[in-house]
């Protein structure tokens, strides 16, 4: 590997790949099968890793957890990806709750939320920002109170009462932490209009809906929540008041986590690829003595290893340069999103029939890699917000 990882860093993605190795790869195919999409959140894989410290990752080292920066995320989660999207992504949605609560919180907050999401072996976190009527719409910088989500949240006394509802949210059936976006100033625009609330999964007034049943990603299920007069204290808001957008750009700018998600899933490809094109034999010789499978195995291991560097790169630029511009952590995502679809096509080439087959790991990993290439916004969106700050320096 080029990128200068420390041995610390390294040991920790040794320590995530054994486990998703050893744990998560044996089950994984009869989780992701089950019908019900209720029956495929990996609770059990998640205490199991929990236990080990993975879960807590990201948390201060003051508070329990080990610390864990930009570089040593992105590199836990596209390790740990090679072998199994949907349980490395729970536990990297865990990083990023406590790391908002970490960095935006309160003390008392941390006391109360953090301190509870250490002690929990079985406590994951879920960002509820989308909502039925309103998708791109959150995540797309346009002038106008009118646009953008619509739960609401009304001051009464010392609480707030949010009414609304969200879909497509990770996590949320499972979560004992929400972080719910709620609209405080509806006749402000939304990004000067919405605050963050941290509710409990259980709290009074909060009905889960139906759990999506979706095509890939199946061990990271998303669902449905309502909220009906929920009654939240204002010592439980995240960040400041209509300032929600401030989290959310600590959460997402700050991160490399879907280039991660990306790039693992294609390295796994890659490596199932790597061995087939060795044990099948076609034309009397194994198929990698072929120029045109040599050629697509090249092609695919240089648009992976692209992607790879420039994720390492946005990794050292958020830790280590303030004038950083956010543009890259945009690039990130779409890039790696293209060289996801890439990767599917020479893959289903070089593979054949067996590349769709229901009885080998590649199946699920292509499903998987198509699944979720809208996250945290689609690519043409993505590029429209890069747009934005064209004029900027780099
Ligand atoms: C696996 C998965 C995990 C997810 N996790 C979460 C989560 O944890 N929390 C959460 O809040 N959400 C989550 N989501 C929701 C996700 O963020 C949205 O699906 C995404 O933002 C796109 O919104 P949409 O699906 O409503 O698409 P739409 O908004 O309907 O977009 C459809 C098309 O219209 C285009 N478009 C829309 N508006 C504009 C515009 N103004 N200008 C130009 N083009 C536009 C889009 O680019 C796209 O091409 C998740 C979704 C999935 C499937």
């Amino acid at each position: 590997m080029q990128y200068p990882f420390t041995d610390e860093q390294l040991a920790l993605a040794d320590m995530v790949g054994d486990f998703m190795e050893r744990e998560v790869a044996p089950v994984a195919a009869e989780i992701d099968r089950r019908p019900d999409p209720k029956d495929c959140y990996p609770a059990e894989l998640i205490n199991k890793a929990s236990k080990l410290g993975i879960r807590t990752l990201a948390v201060p080292e003051e508070w329990g957890g080990a610390g864990a920066d930009t570089t040593t995320k992105a590199l836990c989660l596209w390790r740990g990806g090679q072998t199994e999207i949907g349980v490395i992504k729970c536990l990297s949605q865990c990083w990023k709750i406590s790391t908002a609560i970490a960095k935006r919180g309160t003390e008392a907050q941390k006391e109360k939320w953090l301190k509870m999401f250490v002690e929990d072996d079985d406590c994951v976190g879920s960002f509820l920002m989308t909502e039925p009527d309103y998708g791109s719409d959150n995540l797309y910088r346009q002038p106008g109170a009118h646009l953008g989500l619509k739960t609401s949240g009304v001051q009464d006394g010392d609480y707030w009462v949010i009414n609304g509802a969200k879909r497509f949210t990770s996590l949320t059936s499972w979560a004992k932490i929400l972080i719910v976006f709620v609209r405080t100033d509806p006749k402000a625009d939304l990004q000067q209009g919405t605050t963050c609330f941290l509710v409990s999964g259980d709290q009074e007034g909060v009905t889960h809906g139906r759990v999506h049943d979706k095509m890939g990603y199946r061990l990271y299920p998303n669902a449905e929540v309502f909220f009906d007069n929920v009654r939240i204290h204002k010592d439980d808001i995240l960040g400041e008041l209509n300032r929600g957008y401030h989290v959310q750009a600590t959460i997402f700018r700050g991160s490399a986590e879907l280039a991660a998600c990306n790039t693992g899933l294609a390295r796994g490809i890659f490596n199932f690829c790597n061995q087939h094109v060795k044990d099948r034999i076609q034309g009397g010789v194994p198929i990698i003595e072929h120029p045109t499978v040599q050629h697509m195995m090249a092609e695919m291991l240089m648009n992976i290893e692209v992607a790879e560097q420039f994720m390492w790169r946005i990794c050292w630029g958020v830790e280590n340069d303030e004038t950083f511009n956010s543009r890259f952590t945009r690039y990130g995502k779409v890039f790696s999103d293209q060289m996801a679809l890439k990767t599917i096509a020479l893959a289903t080439d070089i593979l054949g029939g067996i590349g769709i087959m229901k009885d080998n790991p590649v199946e699920k990993m292509i499903r998987d890699l198509l699944t979720f290439l809208h996250g945290d916004g689609t690519d043409s969106l993505t590029l429209l917000r890069a747009a934005q700050t064209l004029d900027e320096p780099v």
